[in-house]
């Protein structure tokens, strides 16, 4: 065992089994036992590597049936009312999924992570009483399997955070109500044993919070740490630093802190005032949110410096975050590079490399075993190969990324739109939609079966142009003025450009957990990145070549695919976006000569990527406008660029926005009428809109009258000159039958508009 400690691991299963048997207890073709059962034997599992792996502190309660917030909702009975009639396995995924009678919970990205959580919803009218039997029961099965676990749980400051007030008002005032329940879980916990960690998460200590949160910090951990002698409180923070904290946490009675020393380096600074507190330190190093090997050396450099202040036997090593936001193990992975795979690390790989660092930081080379000493041989080479491999530096793309100067198209927007208004010709509201068309169980098929031998790219193709064809026919008759192909070659839209770029790699098994049973698997960017030929030409002039009216160019911007995959770890975050940016850009430039005369470039995670901290932001915003205007920078005054974001809140990134300088962006606003569109007519946007007028995420069909109403707000805030009429968002989810008739009764909307205009 060494002085080693891991902030939680992933629960869905190496093999999804938790993913599975859910699934299958949805669709009634299995009993919750059964659920039960797997689960058990999962945590079993994981536990077992954490302590094969030699790590001295392993988390109970880190396991979760659906999600972690949601579990201390349940803790605490902060149960929405259209729930109270349900109990157990009942009450726990309804408030997750919705049944029959009430909509589900709302669910939320946690923090800047792709991992979402269910939002609480608070009132004052709650009754808060403590229901400790998941926490209590984990402790006490991992310790009948000779475990003893420190006990995960999220803080109250970042529960109400996290949470919404159903009642209106703010959800700290609640504090007062929810704080005697987490005293009263500590006290049950501390019957367990004779001395527990319990490990109180509080990432929300992370974000730049107002005094009125901050003023919270030492009253709750004063109350907290006194509960009982037996507890030892550890806060833990990951994602960025959290000094503002620290600087009050250390005059609590906690027993110790839990940094990110990787994605908050800042926490470097409150080194000196831990120190004098004399409370441990746990280093988050090894990252929880990439797949890339540790270097061993430099990990122990940072510690080494670390311990300047910090006495080394306060210190403990461990990973930056919970491993949940990582893959489980490298050992399914079986057709990847030989060479790239030896770069890599996932969940259990990270657990050998947070020993072995803590090893080499207590006890020195001298006194690894055999095996150790391998391993660090291992990672030594590794990371040295790394530096140098032909695989991941071209030298060519790095010469050309830095010389490339083209950073903006040439002409102004209000040069630009009159040479295309008048080529174009669409009318005002001009009528589009954002790309994708229904994928059905057929195209699907299709793709599959390409991708798997099963049939040739001549029949893959033929059934893929057979279905552009149908998208065509439909949306002419429909009367759509600016036409799209469907998306059907495109099973993902950063993977499918993921795979056509150089430098992109892709796993067989490195599934994260996104929500509930729900996991992804994100490409990965380990080398630079070029294009080696045209990556949509083909389909995009086959599609135009079939239609008369305009088809729309279809790609995903640069910051979009940066922050839907993992990214190297060994460059920036900018320049690897601007190596995708200049590929994007040789791309349009190959669509308008194939004589395309709409592209969008979708940036649906632009705002995603917004990093947590003010301090970052004007950086972030800095190089995410400037990778999009490259990517566009080739287009030709007379080629229309449009954009598309998922989302509708831009009152604090509205100037960002138009800085991109698309031409047209269309905005996904349908449920909040034209509230969202406001802040557009006031800084006085120029460029043109495309506000969605009906929601695709639900499979409801808008009647043309509703359509209308809709239009005639945006017209409230927009000149019809300004704006595009579409739906929210892509159609791959929904289904022929809905998307037909909503299409056609927007077009009629449209029409009718325009007569009374
Ligand atoms: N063009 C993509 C589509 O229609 C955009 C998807 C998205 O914004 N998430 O599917
Ligand atoms: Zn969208």
């Amino acid at each position: 065992m060494s002085k080693s400690y891991v902030i939680g691991f992933p629960r869905i299963g190496e093999q999804r089994e938790l993913k599975k048997v859910l699934e299958q207890y949805w669709s009634k073709n299995c009993s919750f036992k059964e659920v039960e059962n797997v689960s058990k034997q999962l945590r079993l599992k994981h536990w077992k590597y954490q302590k094969d792996a030699g790590i001295e502190y392993i988390s109970s309660n880190d396991f979760s049936y659906y999600d972690n917030v949601l579990d201390t909702c349940i803790m605490l009975n902060a149960i929405p009312k259209r729930f109270k009639n349900l109990e157990n396995e009942e009450l726990y995924f309804s408030m997750a999924r919705g049944n029959k009678n009430s909509v589900a919970m709302e669910m939320t990205k946690w923090f800047n992570t792709n991992y979402h959580y269910i939002v609480p919803e608070l009132s004052l009218e709650d009754e808060y009483k403590l229901n400790a039997t998941k926490i209590i029961n984990e402790f006490k099965e991992a310790k009948e399997n000779g475990i003893k676990t420190k006990i995960n749980l999220i803080g109250p400051i970042t529960f109400l955070g996290l949470s919404k007030r159903v009642d209106r008002g703010d959800t700290y005032e609640l504090h007062s109500k929810i704080l005697p329940i987490y005293e009263e879980l500590l006290k049950e916990i501390s019957k367990l044993d004779e001395e527990i960690i319990v490990q109180i998460d509080e990432p929300i200590f992370v974000k730049d919070n107002e005094q009125k949160v901050l003023s919270l910090i030492k009253p709750t951990y004063d109350k907290l740490a006194k509960v009982s002698s037996k507890l030892k409180i550890v806060v833990a923070t990951y994602f960025e630093h959290s000094i503002e904290a620290t600087k009050i946490l250390v005059n609590t009675p906690i027993f110790g802190l839990a940094l990110d020393f990787l994605y908050g380096k800042k926490n470097l600074e409150s080194l000196e005032a831990i120190a004098e507190s004399n409370k441990k330190l746990i280093v988050g190093l090894v990252d929880g949110r990439n797949i890339w090997k540790n270097d061993i050396e430099k990990s122990i450099n940072i510690l080494e410096e670390i311990s300047k202040k910090v006495e080394k036997e306060n210190i403990l090593v461990s990973s930056s975050c919970s491993l949940l936001h990582t893959p489980f193990t490298l050992r399914y992975e079986t057709k990847m590079d030989e060479q790239i795979k030896t770069w890599l690390s996932y969940a259990e790989e990270k657990l050998d490399e947070i020993h072995l660092i803590s090893k080499l930081f207590f006890h020195g080379k001298e006194n690894l075993n055999e095996i150790e000493n391998k391993d660090f041989e291992k990672n030594i080479q590794a990371n040295e190969n790394r530096k140098s491999s032909t695989l991941i530096h071209d030298e060519t793309v790095k010469q050309r990324v830095q010389d490339f100067k083209k950073l903006s198209r040439d002409e102004k927007f209000e040069d630009r739109i009159k040479i295309q208004r008048e080529l174009l010709k669409y009318e005002d509201l001009a009528t589009t939609t954002i790309g994708s068309f229904p994928q059905t169980p057929e195209v699907r098929k299709s793709r599959r079966d390409f991708k798997k031998g099963e049939i040739s790219y001549e029949t893959y193709e033929k059934d893929m142009k057979t279905y552009i064809d149908y998208c065509i026919a439909f949306q002419e008759e429909c009367g759509i003025e600016v036409l799209v192909h469907g998306e059907p070659e495109r099973n993902d839209m950063v993977e499918y450009f993921g795979e056509q770029l150089k430098g992109y790699g892709f796993s067989q098994n490195g599934w994260v957990q996104s929500y509930g049973s729900r996991c992804v698997k994100p490409p990965f960017i380990f080398g630079d990145i070029s294009r080696p030929k045209a990556m949509t030409v083909d389909w995009i002039t086959y599609a135009q070549s079939k239609t008369d009216k305009i088809m729309k160019g279809m790609l995903t911007g640069p910051v979009t695919i940066l922050n839907w995959s993992f990214v190297r770890d060994d460059k920036p975050r900018d320049e690897v976006s601007k190596q995708i940016a200049v590929a994007l850009s040789d791309e349009i430039d190959d669509l308008q000569n194939a004589g395309i005369k709409i592209i969008q470039v979708d940036e649906a995670a632009f705002k995603e990527g917004y990093p947590l901290r003010e301090e970052n932001i004007k950086t972030y915003e800095d190089w995410a406008v400037r990778d999009f205007k490259i990517a566009v920078s080739s287009a030709k005054p007379e080629t229309q660029i449009h954009t598309h974001m998922c989302y509708s809140e831009f009152n604090d990134i509205i100037k960002t926005i138009e800085a991109m300088d698309a031409d047209v962006i269309s905005i996904e606003t349908a449920r909040s009428g034209n509230e969202l569109l406001k802040i557009f007519k006031e800084v006085g946007y120029k460029q043109e809109v495309g506000p969605g007028i009906y929601d695709i995420h639900s499979p409801r069909i808008p009647s043309v009258e509703e359509l209308v109403t809709q239009i005639k707000l945006l017209l409230e805030v927009l000149p019809k000159e300004q704006l595009w009429i579409n739906p929210d968002c892509g159609l791959k989810t929904r289904k022929w039958e809905e998307v037909k008739p909503s299409l056609k009764n927007m077009v009629e909307a449209v029409n009718q508009v325009r007569e009374e205009l």
